[in-house]
């Protein structure tokens, strides 16, 4: 099956069924391979240009890879995790102590427990109702993806409301102007994204958010992945590209 013969985490292959999806499109199987794929020692992975049009299932052509990375890295978080809590079990019982209490996880609505979030991945949306539908779809991907959190940060919904949902999320969709409203008040740490994605970075430019962008990407890991999907790749997007993407780009046409 498609899904399966991409690689993909097996949570994933089920949410795209339930989701009714049988083959990868076009723009699905060129580039989820080479999302997934490393180009270093260091494992790092390389960065991509992808020109798609909406409809061609470009949304899902960048978060499966995004979601399927997230999955693996909390799986191995939890594994380190579980091995930890069983070496220190072994090391009470070789003393003949009691086995040591798991940390609680604190409530997060508490304003004494806040702190900033720390998403691993944010896609990059020029509106607010694109931001909503690529979120949209995030959700109905990880919905076999237990503690996977999915946040929305677009302008016009009140403040409160997006920061309680914010707090534990791993993958942000965000219109860059109110991402950086929340980053300049500290809400949001971008210090450890690993994967950026700039969705429709053509209408990206037509509405301004060029030098928004470039602030972004500064804020974010220098190790990232970056992805950059446009309708075309004229020259404006290019530059745009030389901006936010270490030189080592592919493009998928
Ligand atoms: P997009 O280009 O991301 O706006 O996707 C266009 C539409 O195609 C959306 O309604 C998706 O749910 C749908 N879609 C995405 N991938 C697939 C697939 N592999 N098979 C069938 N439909 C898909």
């Amino acid at each position: 099956e498609g899904f399966v013969r991409l690689g993909l985490a097996p949570e994933l292959v089920r949410a795209v069924r339930d989701l009714g999806y049988t083959q990868p499109t076009a723009v699905q199987e060129k580039a989820i391979p080479m999302a997934m794929g490393t180009d270093d020692e260091a494992g790092r992975f390389i960065d991509l240009m992808v020109s798609s049009q909406t409809g061609s299932g470009k949304t899902a052509a960048f978060l499966l890879p995004v979601l399927h990375t997230l999955i693996r890295q909390q799986a191995e978080q939890q594994a380190h995790e579980r091995a930890e809590y069983e070496r220190l079990c072994a090391e009470a019982a070789a003393k003949g102590e009691a086995p040591p209490k798991r940390s609680k996880r604190k409530d997060p609505t508490n304003p004494r427990n806040f702190k900033a979030a720390v998403p691993g991945a944010l896609v990059l949306c020029p509106t607010r109702e694109l931001a909503q539908q690529v979120a949209h779809d995030a959700i109905e991907l990880v919905k076999h993806c237990r503690g996977l959190r999915i946040a929305n940060v677009v302008g016009g919904i009140p403040y409160q409301l997006q920061i309680a949902k914010l707090q534990n999320a791993n993958l942000v969709v965000a219109t860059p102007g109110r991402l950086l409203d929340l980053q300049r008040s500290m809400q949001i740490k971008l210090d450890q994204v690993q994967f950026l994605v700039v969705d429709e970075a053509d209408r990206m430019l037509d509405l301004g958010f060029s030098d928004d962008l470039a602030e972004i990407n500064e804020l974010t890991s220098q190790r990232q992945q970056t992805m950059m999907f446009s309708a075309t790749f004229a020259p404006r997007i290019q530059q745009l590209a030389m901006r936010v993407m270490h030189d080592n780009g592919a493009s998928v046409k």
